[in-house]
């Protein structure tokens, strides 16, 4: 387990960044906070990281569900929000996503909480005082930049 305390946006997304570059292919990232925790900043990071390209692209697919980020890898961006439950999750096909090979970052993870495989990446933001967040990371061990 890696705690951490980021001071701002780009503290969050640097870390992002070392979890994108040490994740294997074929992870499940998932992250969990409250709205504005940070979710979608880690997420930037882990594109940057993984993907190479830039994080501009990187947006919370809220009413869709799923993004995809294409460069030296791919990344499947999930947010699952607005989903109901793990069986809508598969009913949509996107399980195989998970299996696809690329990284998968599933925001509101905690939906389809049944359905993760064992060794998924957890992610979790926790707002603090403003500008700063508790993230603790397991699964991976975040390699330094
Ligand atoms: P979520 O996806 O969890 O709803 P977002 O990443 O979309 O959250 O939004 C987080 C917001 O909080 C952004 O506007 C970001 O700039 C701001 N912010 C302030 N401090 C931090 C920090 N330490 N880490 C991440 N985001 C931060
Ligand atoms: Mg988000």
């Amino acid at each position: 387990m890696y705690s951490y305390l980021t001071e701002s946006a780009e503290e969050t997304i640097a870390l992002g960044r070392r979890v994108g570059a040490s994740a294997p292919a074929g992870s499940v990232i998932c992250l969990s906070g409250d709205l504005g925790a940070g979710k979608t900043t880690f997420v930037k990071g882990v594109v940057e990281g993984s993907v190479g390209c830039g994080s501009e692209k990187v947006s919370s697919p809220t009413f869709t569900y799923l993004n995809i980020y294409e460069g030296e890898s791919v990344i499947y961006h999930f947010d699952l929000y607005r989903i109901g439950d793990a069986e809508d999750f598969l009913e949509m096909g996107f399980d195989e996503y998970l299996s696809a090979g690329g990284i998968s970052c599933i925001e509101w993870s905690e939906r389809i909480a049944d359905y993760l495989p064992p060794d998924a990446i957890m992610v979790t933001l926790a707002h603090c005082e403003e500008g700063k967040r508790e993230i603790v990371v397991t699964g991976v061990a975040p390699q330094e930049e």
